[in-house]
């Protein structure tokens, strides 16, 4: 008997026009990728990846400011995959390399117990992520930290970065990512939806992204644009009420950089003044001017700022370039020595490319 999959297979299939489809979550390329999806739907169907992967987003004068903290003494307390994410300045594991005191952690919660253990020091989290990472800082704030403590806020929202791409990349319709929309809920993409495009919310069984690509197609066949909820056994209309109310009792909407794509309206979050003691760009105000100030004399106000001159991160991230098309992919560019910040990361797409697609070719 023909299982679920192979059926969802069969029907997208039946139905394929040439559609654009895009995702905005790393973990979706993932399973997209390490289930081979691209190769068993219709090559009408374009998957596209988004900017989905947080430390590949994160701009990189974000990382040149925790790499200046470091090389002041400061310690730097971040997750493991943006240590190896490069700056204009290199890495925070170059930092390391050269004695700087860089500690990976799993949440803040492990910075602030740093900072417990040694509160002569200056401590600092690079707090990145999206909807998702943010209200656990939040929380953390609410609490109370060390007055040792502080953090550099580098956190980005996923609605608004959709907005932008319906403007700046041809797409059809969306699979919206499932973790973020357990926090934000489904009403945030009412208003994409509303301009023409399909959304479906999708978890990230291999099951889950055939079922979203399938209601994509569905709304199109049908020619409406809607918000679907592919993935009601963890996401409601609401989502997390009590997550976003400690988000936003501690942070406020921001414009911020991605890196890749530029500045986007509202699209970042920036601790409140109640808040700004524990604020590294306000704590370290004369370190943060000084990143700053170089990267006004050093760099162009350009998208590309802070890629390696031939690196199509700025590409992949808008899914105006694949992978393969790439000059470095799968040479001077691998996971274990990556050249751009789309390589470092599970959540990167090249990072993916290559570790399912390279050994077939691709
Ligand atoms: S393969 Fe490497 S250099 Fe090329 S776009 Fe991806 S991360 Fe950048």
């Amino acid at each position: 008997m023909e299982n679920i999959e192979q059926k969802l297979i069969s029907r997208i299939n039946e139905h394929a026009t040439p559609l654009r489809i895009m995702h905005v979550c790393g973990t979706h390329e993932r399973t997209i990728s390490k289930y081979a999806i691209r190769d068993v739907i219709s090559e009408d169907i374009q998957l596209l990846s988004g900017p989905g992967c947080p430390v590949c987003v994160t701009p990189a004068e974000d990382i040149n400011f925790a790499i200046a903290l470091a090389r002041s003494g400061k310690v730097i307390t971040s997750f493991g995959d943006m240590m190896r994410v490069p700056g204009t300045a290199g890495s925070l594991f170059d930092a390391r390399s050269e004695g700087c005191d860089v500690r990976m952690v799993y949440s803040i919660d492990d910075a602030i117990r740093i900072a417990e253990d040694n509160q002569t020091q200056e401590i600092v989290f690079f707090g990145i992520g999206f909807e998702t990472t943010a209200p656990s800082n939040a929380a953390a704030l609410l609490r109370g930290v060390p007055e040792n403590f502080s953090i550099l806020t580098s956190h980005k929202l996923m609605p608004p970065a959709m907005e932008i791409l319906t403007q700046d990349t041809k797409v059809d319709g969306f699979l919206a990512p499932g973790h973020v929309s357990t926090i934000i809920g489904t009403d945030p993409y009412e208003p994409i939806s509303k301009k023409g495009f399909p959304i479906v919310v999708t978890g990230f069984e291999a099951l889950d992204v055939l079922l979203g690509i399938a209601m994509i197609q569905n709304q199109i066949e049908s020619g409406s644009s809607s918000v679907e909820n592919a993935y009601p056994r963890a996401v409601n209309a609401e989502g997390n009420i009590k997550a976003r109310e400690m988000m936003y009792q501690v942070f406020k909407q921001t414009d911020t950089k991605w890196r890749g794509i530029g500045m986007i309206e509202n699209s970042g979050l920036a601790l409140r003044t109640e808040f700004e003691q524990f604020d590294a760009s306000n704590v370290h105000a004369e370190i943060y001017e000084k990143v700053l100030h170089d990267r006004k004399v050093s760099e162009t106000d350009s998208n590309r700022t802070g890629l390696y001159e031939e690196c199509m991160c700025a590409e992949i991230l808008t899914a105006r370039a694949q992978p393969s098309q790439c000059p470095f992919f799968g040479g001077r560019c691998s996971p274990e020595d990556p050249v751009g910040p789309c390589m470092v990361s599970l959540e990167g797409t090249c990072y993916n490319w290559y570790k399912y697609r390279h050994n077939k070719g691709i």
